[in-house]
C-alpha cells in the first residue's frame, strides 16, 4: 500500500434509493478511511440529468447516516475541496474537456443522435452489431477531426449541438494494479471514443470523476466491480492530463443467495428480504422496504455488509463499527462475489439484540406507550423474553401474555397434553400455588418439585399444562419466572379461566 495521505470517496449517483451494494461500497470506503488515518468524503455524481431522482439524494445521506457511515467531507459538511455535488461544480469541467482537445487526446464531435442511430443500424445490416465510436469509424464521422478546421469553428460559434469525445490510441496496452485483482490489462482497441463532454454542457461520469478525483486529492478509489471495465478510460484520462493516477480496489459483486447473479433491487422483495437501508417509495407509490423498518439494528446491517465480500481472517463474527474500523484492510477482501445470505442476516441481528442491555431494550419499547407498563416491567419482559426474539418487536409478539391473559390455547399442546386428570390436577396445583408465601421463582420452583413428588409425576405431566394455562403456549421461557412476574392473583385468575375454557372445548371422557 502506498505511503500517501489516505483520501477516498464515495459517489452515489442520485438515480434512486441506495441498494445494499452501494452501503457496503461507502462502508469499505469508510473503514479503509479510519483504519489508515484518512479522509472519507461523499460526492454526489448528479452529472447525467436524464437519470435524476427526486428524494434520491436525501434517501441516500440520510440511510448512510442510520448506518452510522459519517464522512468527513461531503454535501451539507462541507470542507475545503468543495462543492461535493457535481452539478455545483458543472462550470469547472468544461476546460479539462478543452485542454484534452488542444492536446489532440480527444475531439469535437457534431454527429447528430439520429445520424449514429442510423449508423449503428447500418453496420448491423451489415451484420456487425456492435458498432463502436473509435480508431477505425471516427474517420468516416462528423468531427473535427475530418471536418475543416473552419466549418467547426463555424459549428460551435453559432451553437451547433457537440460533444467531446476521449481520441482513443489504437492498439496500446492500459495497465493498472488493482487492489484486490492485481494487475489489470487490457487493450485500446477493445476501448471506443467515450463521451467526455455532453451537448447538455454536462460532463459524463468519466470526465467529472476523474476530474474530481484529482482535484479532491483522492489517494484510492474503491468501488464496485461494474466500474471496472471503465477503470482503463480512467487510467488513460490521468495519463492524458499528466496526474497520477489513484490506486484501484474494485469490489466482489453481491449474489443473490443462490449465487445465481447480481443481486438486484427486484429481488429483495420478492425473495422475502431487503435490499435497501431503509424504505424507498417511487413516484409511482411502490414499495421497496428497507432495513431499518424491518426492525434491524444499524451494527447488525452493517456487520452483515461487511463480512459480504471480507473477513477478519480469525473466527469472530460480531464486530462493532470500531473493531471493524481496527480488523479491517483491503487485502482481506476477495475478488469471488460474495452471495447474500438472508438467515445470517438475521442471526447477526439476534446476536445484536442479545448484546443490548435489557435497560436500553425497554427504553425502545417504552416509546410505543403501552397502558400499564413502566419502564421496571418493560425490563422485567424484556429479561424474559430477549433470548427468543431477534427484533425488538418480536420481544412484545412473543412475549404478548405477560401483558394480556391468553387470547386462545396452542391447539397442539392441548390434544396432547390436556386429557383425563388434567383438569383436576391443574386444580390441585392451583391450590398449592395460592398457598407460596413469597411469589418468587425460586419459592414457585420448590413448591412445583415437592408437587411432583407428592403426586409421584413427572415435570413432563404437569409443567405442560401450568405453561397452557398461564400462556396458552407450548413453549416459553422459565415458567416459575413468568408465574413470579405475573404475580399470585394472576396466576390463578389464569388457570381458572383455562380450567374453564379447555374443559368445555376439550371435554375428557
Ligand atoms: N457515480 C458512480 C456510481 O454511481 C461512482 C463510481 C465510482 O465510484 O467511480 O456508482
Amino acid at each position: 500500500m502506498s505511503e500517501k495521505t489516505v483520501r477516498v470517496r464515495f459517489a452515489p449517483s442520485p438515480t434512486g434509493p441506495l441498494h445494499m451494494g452501494g452501503v457496503r461500497t461507502a462502508l469499505y470506503n469508510y473503514l479503509f478511511a479510519r483504519k489508515n488515518g484518512g479522509t472519507f468524503i461523499i460526492r454526489i455524481e448528479d452529472t447525467d440529468q436524464t437519470r435524476f431522482v427526486p428524494g434520491a439524494q436525501e434517501y441516500i445521506l440520510d440511510a448512510l447516516n442510520w448506518c452510522g457511515i459519517t464522512p468527513d467531507e461531503g454535501p451539507g459538511i462541507g470542507g475545503e475541496f468543495g462543492p461535493y455535488i457535481q452539478s455545483e461544480r458543472k462550470e469547472l469541467y468544461r476546460p479539462y474537456a478543452e485542454e484534452l482537445v488542444a492536446k489532440d487526446l480527444a475531439y469535437y464531435a457534431f454527429d447528430t443522435p439520429e445520424e449514429l442511430d442510423a449508423v449503428r443500424d447500418q453496420a448491423k445490416a451489415m451484420k456487425m452489431p456492435n458498432w463502436q465510436y473509435n480508431g477505425v469509424s471516427r474517420m468516416n464521422m462528423k468531427n473535427s477531426l475530418t471536418l475543416p478546421q473552419d466549418e467547426v469553428d463555424q459549428r460551435i460559434k453559432q451553437g451547433d449541438p457537440y460533444v467531446i469525445r476521449m481520441k482513443m490510441p489504437r492498439n496500446k496496452d492500459v495497465r493498472f494494479e488493482d487492489e484486490i485483482r492485481g494487475w489489470v490489462v487490457v487493450n485500446t482497441n477493445n476501448l471506443d471514443d467515450k463521451v467526455l463532454f455532453k451537448s447538455d454542457g454536462m460532463p459524463t461520469y468519466h470526465l467529472a470523476n476523474v476530474v474530481d478525483d484529482h482535484l479532491m486529492q483522492i489517494s484510492h478509489v474503491i468501488r464496485g466491480e461494474e466500474w471496472l471495465p471503465s477503470a482503463p478510460l480512467h487510467v488513460l484520462l490521468y495519463e492524458a492530463f499528466d496526474w497520477n493516477c489513484p490506486c484501484f480496489a474494485h469490489l466482489p459483486l453481491l449474489l443473490r443467495p443462490d449465487g445465481n447473479g447480481k443481486l438486484s433491487k427486484r429481488d429483495g422483495d420478492r425473495l422475502g428480504f431487503p435490499v435497501f437501508p431503509t424504505d424507498w417509495t417511487t413516484a409511482e407509490g411502490e414499495l421497496y422496504s428497507g432495513y431499518r423498518e424491518k426492525g434491524y439494528f444499524p451494527g447488525a446491517f452493517i456487520n452483515m455488509l461487511a463480512f459480504l465480500g471480507w473477513n477478519p481472517g480469525t473466527s469472530q463474527e460480531i464486530f462493532s463499527l470500531e473493531e471493524l474500523v481496527q480488523a479491517f484492510s483491503l487485502d482481506r477482501v476477495g475478488k469471488a462475489g460474495a452471495k447474500f445470505d438472508a438467515e445470517k442476516t438475521k442471526w447477526f441481528q439476534q446476536q445484536y439484540l442479545r448484546k443490548t442491555s435489557d435497560q436500553e431494550l425497554a427504553k425502545i419499547l417504552s416509546q410505543k406507550n403501552i397502558e400499564n407498563c413502566d419502564l421496571n416491567k418493560l425490563e422485567a419482559i424484556v429479561s424474559l423474553m430477549k433470548e427468543r426474539a431477534t427484533f425488538v418487536e418480536d420481544i412484545l409478539t412473543e412475549g404478548a401474555y405477560l401483558l394480556q391473559k391468553p387470547a386462545e390455547y396452542d391447539q397442539k399442546t392441548t390434544d396432547k397434553k390436556w386429557k383425563n386428570q388434567a383438569s383436576s390436577l391443574m386444580e390441585e396445583w392451583k391450590k398449592v400455588l395460592g398457598g407460596v408465601q413469597d411469589f418468587t421463582p425460586e419459592n414457585i420452583e420448590a413448591a412445583f418439585k415437592n408437587f411432583l413428588e407428592q403426586k409421584e409425576l413427572g415435570i413432563g405431566a404437569v409443567l405442560p399444562l401450568f405453561r397452557l394455562l398461564i400462556t396458552g403456549k407450548g413453549a416459553g421461557p422459565s415458567m416459575f419466572e413468568i408465574a413470579s412476574f405475573l404475580g399470585k392473583q394472576e396466576c390463578i385468575e389464569r388457570m381458572e379461566e383455562g380450567v374453564k375454557v379447555l374443559g368445555e372445548t376439550h371435554p375428557v371422557a
